[in-house]
């Protein structure tokens, strides 16, 4: 993989003189921070993104997270994402690749349980402690196989087996739009992105 940046398939899927996406660059320092980001592409998920090795090492939660350390939530692995990205928020045209409406749902930074982050994922394995707006506490990323993964909740004083964390919090951390008013705001299809509202 010499030579070859990580971002090079994130770049390869997107026109950015077309969509209003950072094109981004790998930064030289990290600072482990967290993003999650619900979109309403094809279908609703939330794009659960973790600051490593100079980008944003990025899964696509399809139910998002939950607070029930009984969930096994799948999270599909997808490209590296820019660091820069975790600041977007706004309307991706029709068309394009991930069309649709992103709100900036969490945010914040997190603390693994270990040191090389890089290694655990490579591993498989990635216990760590979010410091998020919405989500607190332990959660673990366990990969199953080929681009599948579990989060998971780990029990502790954040856990619930009751709150539905999406329904009770449904609103962007930056701007306390919800997707359709995202969409309004931004030229995007307010009726597709309101299926996303609670
Ligand atoms: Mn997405």
């Amino acid at each position: 993989m010499v030579g070859v940046s990580p971002l090079k398939d994130y770049a390869k899927k997107r026109s950015f003189d077309k969509t209003p996406e950072p094109r981004g660059r790998v930064a030289s320092r990290s600072q482990r921070r967290f993003v999650i980001q619900k979109h309403r592409a094809s279908a609703l998920h939330y794009d659960f993104r973790l600051e490593a090795d100079g980008v944003l090492k990025s899964w696509a939660v399809p139910k998002g997270p939950s607070l029930n350390p009984a969930d096994k939530r799948l999270a599909m692995a997808v490209e590296d994402h820019p660091v820069e990205y975790g600041g977007f928020e706004g309307v991706i045209p029709e068309g394009e690749y991930g069309g649709g409406t992103v709100m900036l749902w969490d945010t914040g930074t997190y603390e693994p349980d270990t040191e090389d982050v890089g290694k655990a994922l490579r591993a498989g394995e990635l216990r760590f402690t979010l410091h998020g707006k919405k989500l607190q506490g332990g959660w673990v990323l366990i990969h199953t196989d080929g681009r599948r993964w579990l989060l998971i909740k780990r029990k502790d004083p954040f856990a619930s087996k009751t709150v539905d964390i999406t329904v009770e919090k449904p609103r962007s951390v930056k701007s306390r739009r919800l997707l359709a008013g995202i969409a309004r705001d931004e030229g995007g299809d307010v009726a597709k992105a309101a299926t996303g509202d609670p």
